[in-house]
C-alpha cells in the first residue's frame, strides 16, 4: 500500500527539528532509518501530516567516549554500532545484540536511537540498555533531561520522550572487562526473537560478583530478571551455582501468546536462555 500524503521536512539542526516539531505537534511524526516508522505508513497505521526526517543532522550520528561511559547518537546506523570498536570494547552486550538484529539491509538503514524511540517490547536493544543501565539523552524545547533506563521503556511502543522532544544519544556506562551474552530464540533468521535474554557478568576468583540481565518479549515493554540477578550474586560461576537463580527468571514477567508460542512457554524458555546465557558470560 501506499501511505497517506504528508509533507517531508528534513532539518539540519536538532533546534530545526524541535521547532518543526513543536508547530505540527500530533500530526507530526520523527523519521529516522524508517525501517518501522515506513511500514506503519504504508499499513496507514498511522497517517501524519509532517515527517520530520533527522536524517540531515549529523550531531546525532556517531560514537564517542566519554570517560566512564561511551554517547551513541541518535541517529548512528545498527552497522556502525556493530563494528565500532569502543563499543565492542566497553559495551561487547551491545555488540553481540547488533550482530543478530535484522538482516544486513535493514541493520544499515536502521538507527540505535530509532529502535530505542520504537520500544517494541520484542526487540533487540531494550534488554542490553537495561542491562547496561543505558542513560537516555533526550532534548525538548525546555532544554536536554536524561533518563534512565529504568525509567525509559513505560508501555507497549511507549517510551519517556515526550511529544515534542526527541532522543539525542544513549550514554552507556563501561562494562570493560565484564562477560556478556546476548541469547536470541527465533524461529525465522534475522527476525525478532521469540525470547532473548542480554547477560552481563562481573566474576571475581571463580565468583560471580554482579549480574544484570535484560528480557526481550516477556511483557509490554523489555524488563529486567531482578529476582535471577539478585540470586546469581556470591554463586560460582558454574552449572550448578546458575541453575537456580536462573529458574527465577520468569518472576514477575507477564509475556504475550500468540503463533510463536504460549506465555508459559516463553516464560520456560526465558529460564532456559537466563542460565545458557549467564554461564557463557561466566565463561563457565
Ligand atoms: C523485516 C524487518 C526485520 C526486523 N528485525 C528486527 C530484529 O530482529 N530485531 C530488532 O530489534 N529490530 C528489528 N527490526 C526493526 C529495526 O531494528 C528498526 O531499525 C527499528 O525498529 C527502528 O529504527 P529506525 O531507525 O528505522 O526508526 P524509524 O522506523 O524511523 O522510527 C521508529 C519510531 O521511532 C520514532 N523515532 C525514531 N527516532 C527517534 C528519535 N531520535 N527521537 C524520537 N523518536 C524517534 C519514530 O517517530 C517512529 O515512531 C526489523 C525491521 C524489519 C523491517
Amino acid at each position: 500500500m501506499i501511505p497517506a500524503q504528508f509533507d517531508y521536512l528534513a532539518p539540519t539542526t536538532v533546534e530545526e527539528a524541535l521547532a518543526a516539531l513543536g508547530e505540527h505537534g500530533d500530526d507530526a511524526k520523527i523519521l529516522a532509518g524508517g525501517q518501522s516508522l515506513l511500514p506503519v505508513l504504508r499499513m496507514r497505521l498511522n497517517a501524519p501530516e509532517v515527517v520530520i526526517d533527522l536524517g540531515k543532522i549529523d550531531s546525532l550520528r556517531g560514537i564517542r567516549d566519554d570517560g566512564d561511559a561511551i554517547v551513541i547518537g541518535a541517529m548512528t546506523q545498527h552497522s556502525v554500532v556493530e563494528h565500532d570498536p569502543l563499543v565492542e570494547e566497553h559495551a561487547e552486550l551491545i555488540h553481540k545484540a547488533v550482530e543478530h538484529l535484522a538482516d544486513v539491509q535493514i541493520r544499515h538503514r536502521g538507527t540505535f536511537g530509532g529502535a530505542l524511540a520504537h520500544a517494541d517490547p520484542a526487540g533487540d536493544l531494550g534488554a542490553p540498555a537495561l542491562a547496561l543501565g543505558a542513560q537516555f539523552v533526550i532534548q525538548g524545547p525546555g532544554g536536554t533531561r536524561t533518563v534512565e533506563a529504568d525509567d525509559f521503556f513505560v508501555d507497549l511502543f511507549e517510551t519517556a520522550i515526550g511529544e515534542d522532544e526527541i532522543l539525542v544519544a544513549v550514554r552507556v556506562p563501561k562494562h570493560t572487562g565484564w562477560g556478556s551474552c546476548y541469547e536470541k530464540f527465533v524461529r525465522v533468521a534475522h527476525q525478532w526473537p521469540i525470547v532473548a535474554v542480554a547477560a552481563t557478568v562481573k566474576v571475581e576468583n571463580g565468583t560471580i560478583a554482579e549480574a544484570r540481565i535484560g528480557l526481550t518479549n516477556m511483557g509490554n515493554t523489555a524488563l529486567r530478571a531482578r529476582a535471577s540477578e539478585q540470586a546469581l550474586v556470591g554463586q560460582p560461576a558454574t552449572e550448578e551455582g546458575v541453575a537456580a537463580a536462573a529458574a527465577l527468571a520468569a518472576e514477575g514477567t507477564n509475556p504475550p501468546s500468540d503463533l510463536n508460542g504460549e506465555s508459559a512457554y516463553r516464560k520456560h524458555l526465558a529460564t532456559v536462555l537466563v542460565r545458557r546465557a549467564v554461564l557463557n558470560a561466566a565463561g563457565a
